[in-house]
């Protein structure tokens, strides 16, 4: 048993694996850069060590930094949170090298996982179905034009390191290929380091819709049915459900088995999301996350189970807690990521929380890591909090979101708070309605 881990972020998910901690009895070590000192992760874990200067590739992203707080405080664990380290094999393979536990994937897992063409590969062989496209990457516009003509326009091109949204270009027609092509290319390279692209066909009104998968490492693997994101920005994710408005028992069942028993062919460890676009019935893989989501708590809320509990117990070798027959949905959870934007252009809005009241109440959960008097610093993800509710069903959901929101204060800063009002009073929003593309189309018909 780990008597103490390190939790290698900051924010919200640094308090969520410290309070997982502390109900399991192990002691808790934060880590952060100078600009955090204050911050509720420093405060809350039993233990807190500086590693850096404020930019997170000189503190939340120093490996050397990190390795040596486990050595200076004795922790035998490294839980990474979401972004950060999380997805990076380097940092895995050095964890293990100094004798300490990831807790997550095994670096291989990560980098099948983290290259978008071999993780489609890899889908594919276990028998996982995916958007139809160019096997494997396209070295030229040549070859772009040609698989563009042959599954037809429209097409997107996307970097194979890509991620966060980034490097991704739609081609509406062929006129499109030559600019979409380079602009992926180009931003492969520039944010990634990797200029390779592959391209899909562009599926015009799909829903996303996110498999949770979980496995022990020793072959066995179960699913925790599916969350829609397809509230998004920018590919940016910001409102997220479960269980999804438009799957059925039968379609949940079919491709959550699909999924578990790829991960458990695989001996994967831990939890995995497995991201698919679904159209007209059918579900397109498009990436696979190697780590837990931001939007793990309605996961959690419908199924009763603590994932990041979970986590740790796998990473020391114990079998999960549940199989798949224990897993039983029971009602319906909606979270909404809260942001430091000001709308109508989502700029970010670091700053002092003059005042700060969490809603609280029957179904309702705030993860967030602030308080009164708080500072947000600039460096860091706009991300502040998240809202989640639960409800016996999703009318009962959205009117409990409803009420929490009004609930909530954060005075001294602009957050997206007012966007989930205005979006509750949508219709689209009360029946379950909506796609990828629904939230642009409606940002650019309100805000415009
Ligand atoms: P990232 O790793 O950057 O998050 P993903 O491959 O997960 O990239 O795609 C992010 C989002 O981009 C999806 O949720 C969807 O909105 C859109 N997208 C990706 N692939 C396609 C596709 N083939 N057709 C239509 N939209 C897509």
């Amino acid at each position: 048993m780990f008597d103490k881990i390190l939790i290698a972020n900051r924010g919200e998910i640094a308090l969520r694996v410290i309070r997982a901690c502390r109900e399991m009895g192990i002691k808790s070590v934060a880590v952060h850069s100078t600009a955090d000192s204050d911050a509720m992760h420093v405060r809350m874990a039993d233990e807190a060590i500086c590693i850096g200067p404020a930019p997170g590739t000189d503190s939340y992203l120093n490996m050397a930094s990190i390795i040596a707080a486990c050595e200076v405080t004795g922790a035998q664990a490294i839980h990474p949170g979401y972004g950060f380290l999380s997805e990076n094999a380097k940092f895995v393979q050095i964890v293990e090298d100094h004798d300490l536990t990831f807790i997550g994937p095994t670096a291989e897992h990560i980098r099948v996982m983290g290259d978008k063409i071999t993780a489609k590969d890899t889908m594919k062989d276990l028998g996982v179905p995916c958007v139809p496209g160019s096997d494997g990457g396209v070295p030229d516009l040549e070859t772009a034009k040609k698989i563009g003509e042959e599954i037809g326009y429209p097409v997107i091109i996307k970097a194979t390191a890509g991620g966060g949204g980034r490097g991704m270009k739609v081609a509406k027609t062929a006129k499109d290929m030559e600019s979409a092509f380079r602009t992926a290319r180009a931003e492969g390279k520039a944010a990634f380091g990797n200029d390779e692209v592959y391209i899909e066909k562009y599926l015009t009104t799909p829903r996303h819709i996110e498999i949770q998968v979980f496995g022990d490492g020793k072959g066995k693997a179960v699913h925790l049915g599916e969350r829609d994101c397809s509230l998004q920005r920018r590919h940016q994710k910001v409102f997220e459900e479960a269980p999804g408005p438009c799957i059925t028992p039968e379609e949940r069942a079919k491709i959550g088995k699909i999924c578990a028993d790829a991960v458990a062919k695989i001996n994967y460890i831990g939890a995995g999301t497995i991201e698919f676009l679904y159209e007209n019935g059918e579900f397109y893989f498009i990436e696979m996350n190697t780590r837990l989501q931001v939007e793990h708590p309605v996961t959690e809320s419908i199924f009763g189970v603590d994932l990041v509990r979970e986590q740790i117990r796998v990473a020391e070798g114990l079998d999960m807690s549940f199989t798949q027959d224990d897993l039983q949905i029971n009602g319906h959870s909606i979270e909404v990521r809260l942001n430091a934007e000001r709308l109508p252009n989502f700029s970010p809005c670091p700053g002092k929380i003059t005042q700060f009241h969490a809603p609280g109440g029957l179904g309702v959960r705030m993860d967030s890591a602030l308080y009164d008097g708080y500072s947000i610093p600039p460096y860091y993800d706009s991300l502040i909090g998240k809202l989640i509710v639960h409800g016996r069903d999703r009318p009962e959901a959205l009117a409990r979101l409803n009420r929490a929101l009004g609930e909530l204060i954060i005075d001294g800063i602009d957050t997206t708070v007012p966007l989930f009002h205005q979006l509750l009073a949508e219709e689209a929003i009360q029946t379950g309605e909506y796609n990828i593309h629904w939230l642009e189309k409606w940002l650019e018909a309100t805000y415009a």
